[in-house]
């Protein structure tokens, strides 16, 4: 954690505007615009502000852009009808909705690979694109932890048996994710789901028995079977099942694409449909699916895209 924030003033220099080649393809006259303010706001996170000839201003909010890290894109002056946005492969899109404060996540997934990226947005007014600003962002890179174990072989190569189970379950997940509230369903800071040893292992390289497994996509926290589990904010329970893999986990969506999910659970204390509340019990901790002893995986997704959850309690939305 320390490190991270001392690292913190280098990030920005990295950034600048320009044009972008696709622009002088369109049928229309395109305005690009080359303001950029940069500057640091609170003391956790970075902010970026992009101001487009429209009037239209927005920023980028992030710890730090580097993979596995969540973006807030909020859109602070609001001059045009609709936004859309394109950024490491994926497009999202905004309408202006007068009484409501508007932003978007965009999450970095883990396996993004540090570089140069342009991060564009296209400005529309009566269904004509009057704008598109290109801002050419680099993706800082981040060394991950590699950690060897040998294990009894099942963690390595499940039994056939369940085979069929773990492709159902991967179908299942896979749903889950692909939807997800419109609203914006947080309710005041993000924060632990418990107190317990915390290990920041998250993208940590698993090589069991010399064979490199998935990369370890969340955070672990050590804490006693029976140990309640609280949500790390408001939302909706869109999974609470047993699983092979994870045990018996709860997934809440918070809306716009963040998910959170808490996995090895000894008890499940809500169901599918249920509205939860920043802080609310929702299951025990455990040790079910494959795990080696009591502790909770905390895991968090923006969009498909697997991102660091204690970034989440440094960010404000
Ligand atoms: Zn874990």
């Amino acid at each position: 954690m320390k490190n991270l924030k001392e690292e913190k003033s280098k990030t920005l220099r990295l950034i600048f505007l320009k044009n972008h080649r696709l622009s002088w393809q369109k049928y229309f006259l395109v305005f690009i615009s080359l303001f950029l303010f940069v500057f640091l706001s609170s003391s956790f996170s970075e902010t970026l502000v992009l101001q487009a000839q429209s009037g239209d201003v927005f920023e980028l909010k992030f710890r730090k852009l580097q993979p596995g890290e969540p973006v807030i894109l909020s859109w602070l002056e609001k001059r045009s009808s609709l936004i859309t946005i394109s950024f490491l492969g994926k497009s999202y899109l905004l309408k202006n909705e007068i009484e409501k404060k508007q932003f978007l996540l965009v999450g970095v997934d883990l396996a993004v690979k540090p570089g140069e990226r342009i991060l564009e947005i296209s400005i529309w007014e009566n269904n004509q694109e009057r704008e598109k600003l290109g801002a050419s962002v680099e993706i800082l890179s981040r060394d991950f932890p590699v950690k060897k174990l040998t294990v009894d072989q099942k963690y390595v190569t499940p039994p056939r048996e369940v085979q069929e189970r773990i492709r159902r379950e991967a179908e299942i997940l896979a749903q889950v994710y692909s939807a997800t509230s419109p609203d914006w369903l947080v309710q005041g800071p993000f924060s632990l789901p418990c107190e317990g040893e915390l290990y920041p292992n998250f993208g940590q390289q698993r090589i069991y028995n010399n064979t490199p497994r998935s990369i370890h996509s969340g955070v672990d926290i050590a804490v006693p079977r029976g140990h309640p589990v609280k949500a790390a904010n408001s939302g909706v329970v869109v999974l609470a099942s047993d699983f092979y893999f994870s045990g018996k986990t709860v997934i809440i969506d918070h809306g716009l694409g963040l998910f959170s999910s808490y996995s090895h659970l000894s008890k499940l204390l809500v169901k599918r449909g249920e509205r939860v509340n920043a802080g609310q019990v929702i299951g025990l901790a455990g040790s079910t699916g494959l795990s080696t002893g009591p502790h909770l995986h905390w895991a968090v997704k923006i969009n498909e895209s697997r991102v660091d959850p204690l970034a989440l309690l440094e960010l404000e939305f």
